[in-house]
């Protein structure tokens, strides 16, 4: 393993941004995200805190163009956009981020390859940051992994003090990596604090879920109106809950087009907590509140473990936390009823 002193870091991002556009987690927009480092700000390597907008945006914007369009006698000239976006570096990521963007690599890249989001993805390097203050509502270490877990990023840092270990985790982590005139080897004292700052970490996130056999308990209220009307009573549908997930990636797709014929498609982030979402010509299967609400735990926690065989929740709080009305997931799951569905309970799919 390797280390490089903190008060060295600047030189290592300066030397990667002659390469890649570097983001860093950064408030100065006035809300956390990763932001394009500025070259001087180096609050992020001691605020070491999960950013309110999740590092989803680098790869699926909020808002993206996805090409232009004029028309032109016998029809319409389309104009391609954003083929080859830049190299980008996003330093300081942390573990259930990463694993967010390897979630959703799942629907973007396996199932479907959409090329918006594919060329951005393989343009970038993760270098992660082990989580050492995870939030009271952060619920990782339920989901499998934990707050320094380095399954899904290039490179690993852990803060040891006046230094970072280094992981080198992929091939792309090494390269870049290369050549880093201040990373130093680590010695067997350095290996001992990570890992002692990794485990302490890891004692520190308190909330639970039972996630076991999850996918089975869930049917077991599918058809129970009660139950979700009572989970989904306070929810204002506002939408922030999956704005701000990073495991969530529907979209809308809008053209927008001027008087003289010229014009653009842009997609643009979309909601399942909006009763407009499912609206079409003839019904809105989703028109409750309460079943906008179940589908929403439903994708999570059913239909994506049976889809890809994992679930689509990484237990980072962000919707616990960014709730105006404190509505928590947590509690949903927890009070899931023990017991084992019946053949009809277990076949049955969102309405
Ligand atoms: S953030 Fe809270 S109030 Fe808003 S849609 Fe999500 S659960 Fe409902
Ligand atoms: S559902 Fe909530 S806890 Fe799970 S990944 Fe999304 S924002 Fe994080």
């Amino acid at each position: 393993m390797k280390k490089i002193k903190k008060q060295n870091a600047a030189r290592l991002l300066e030397k990667w941004q002659k390469e890649f556009t570097v983001f860093v987690p950064s408030k100065a927009s006035g809300v956390a995200q990763m932001a394009v480092w500025d070259g001087q700000d180096l609050a992020f390597l001691e605020h070491n805190r999960n950013t309110v907008i999740p590092p989803k945006a680098n790869f699926l914007p909020s808002i993206q163009k996805m090409f232009g369009f004029r028309k032109e006698e016998g029809g319409y000239v389309l104009e391609p956009t954003d083929e080859d976006p830049p190299k980008q570096l996003l330093f300081g990521i942390h573990p259930c981020d990463a694993r967010a963007i390897a979630i959703i690599d799942m629907v973007f890249k396996d199932a479907y390859e959409d090329r918006y989001y594919l060329s951005r993805r393989q343009n970038t390097v993760l270098v992660g940051m082990a989580c050492t203050s995870p939030y009271d509502n952060c619920f990782c270490t339920s989901l499998g992994f934990g707050p320094a877990d380095a399954t899904d990023v290039d490179i690993m840092l852990t803060d040891i003090g006046d230094s970072f270990l280094i992981e080198e985790i992929t091939d792309k982590g090494k390269e870049v990596l290369a050549g880093a005139k201040d990373v130093m080897a680590a010695t067997p004292a350095d290996e001992k604090k990570a890992r002692a700052v990794k485990e302490s970490a890891k004692a520190r996130v308190s909330t639970k879920i039972d996630t076991d056999e999850i996918g089975k308990r869930l049917p077991l209220v599918f058809d129970d109106r009660k139950f979700w009307e009572e989970i989904s009573a306070k929810c204002v549908s506002c939408g922030i809950c999956t704005f701000l997930c990073p495991t969530c990636y529907c979209f809308d797709i809008n053209d927008e087009m001027l008087r003289d014929g010229s014009g653009a498609r842009y997609r643009n982030w979309d909601c399942c907590s909006f009763a407009v979402y499912t609206k079409m010509p003839t019904e809105n299967p989703r028109e409750d509140k309460w079943r906008r609400v179940r589908q929403k735990v439903y994708h999570k926690y059913a239909f994506y473990p049976e889809l890809f065989g994992i679930i689509g929740c990484t237990g980072c709080g962000r919707c616990i936390r960014q709730c105006p009305v404190n509505w928590d997931i947590t509690q949903t799951l927890n009070s899931l009823p023990a017991g084992t569905p019946t053949k009809k309970q277990e076949t049955q799919k969102s309405s």
